[in-house]
């Protein structure tokens, strides 16, 4: 499942990111999909639009819930990205909760992990069939998981985005995906804010959350157009996104069959998709 909200308060982003982490149902913290070893290598960002500072981390495997400790990484260090043992260092340092690494990895991550090794993939979090459960794991790519992502606006205009991953299954170790990559995954300025989904490799060679700013500031697109435009440009079935931009303007736009997704503004207002068309965010 693939839930990336647009949530109205900018400094509520990272928590919302937090509650998915903790659900084993996302890709992401707990239910993070398998490195080849069979570990979790978690990833997350954030960052905020109006002072552009952030903060990412990869390779990491005790740390509950990772967004926080990027958004530490954005406040306590002279630095950006923390990887591997020097973040998993950091995170003792602060204080954040950790877990053993077996916390992580669920029996359905496992399944998954046996299914894309019997096929010889890399392969985003979907499970062909799972061993009891066939009924709910359809043999299609519906039933992914999904990588977590949450754009945010305040009444102030404040921008920010936060992604958290547990990347790709049967990914080598060692991997980093687009998640905590600035600019691929996960970014923000003063115009918008995007979190992206999909497959790593492709969204980090077509720079794409930085893209969807750059075409909104260069070629004085709407959010909704920037967006359409940049996921079009990127192989069909590789990427999702979500996005919101400084006049409050939704965008939640996929070339891959589903993506889940949720939009909520202040007022009450709020919608839910997951198809092509159901809702593509007119919060
Ligand atoms: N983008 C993530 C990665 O490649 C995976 C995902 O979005 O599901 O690490």
């Amino acid at each position: 499942m693939r839930l990336r909200p647009a949530c109205p308060r900018a400094r509520l982003h990272a928590l919302q990111v937090r509650e998915m982490e903790n659900c084993p149902h996302f890709n992401a913290g707990r239910g993070s999909v398998l490195t080849t070893d069979g570990t979790v290598e978690m990833e997350a960002c954030v960052m905020d639009g109006n002072t552009m500072r952030c903060g990412a981390v990869s390779g990491i495997s005790t740390v509950v819930n990772p967004v926080s400790l990027a958004r530490l990484v954005m406040e306590k260090t002279p630095h950006i990205y923390l990887a591997f043992d020097g973040a998993e260092a950091f995170a003792r340092e602060q204080g954040v909760e950790t877990m053993d690494p077996s916390h992580f990895v669920t029996e359905e991550n496992k399944e998954r992990l046996r299914q894309a090794k019997e096929a010889n993939r890399v392969q985003i979090d979907y499970t062909q069939q799972i061993k009891g459960q066939e009924t709910q794991a359809p043999k299609d790519d519906n039933s992914r998981i999904g990588t977590v992502g949450c754009v945010a606006i305040d009444a102030a205009g404040n921008l920010a985005t936060a992604t958290s991953t547990g990347g790709l299954v049967n990914k080598m170790v060692g991997r980093i995906g687009d998640t905590p990559v600035i600019g691929a995954g996960t970014y923000a300025n003063s115009l918008c804010a995007v979190s992206a989904t999909g497959k790593g490799e492709a969204i980090i060679r077509h720079t794409v959350a930085r893209d969807v700013a750059a075409v909104m500031e260069h070629g004085g697109l709407s959010l909704q157009e920037a967006a359409a435009r940049v996921v079009a440009g990127v192989p069909p079935g590789n990427v999702g996104l979500v996005a919101v931009s400084a006049a409050g303007e939704v965008s939640m736009v996929h070339n891959t069959t589903g993506m889940f997704r949720a939009c909520a503004a202040e007022g009450g207002h709020s919608e839910v998709g997951i198809w092509h068309d159901d809702a593509n965010g007119h919060c």
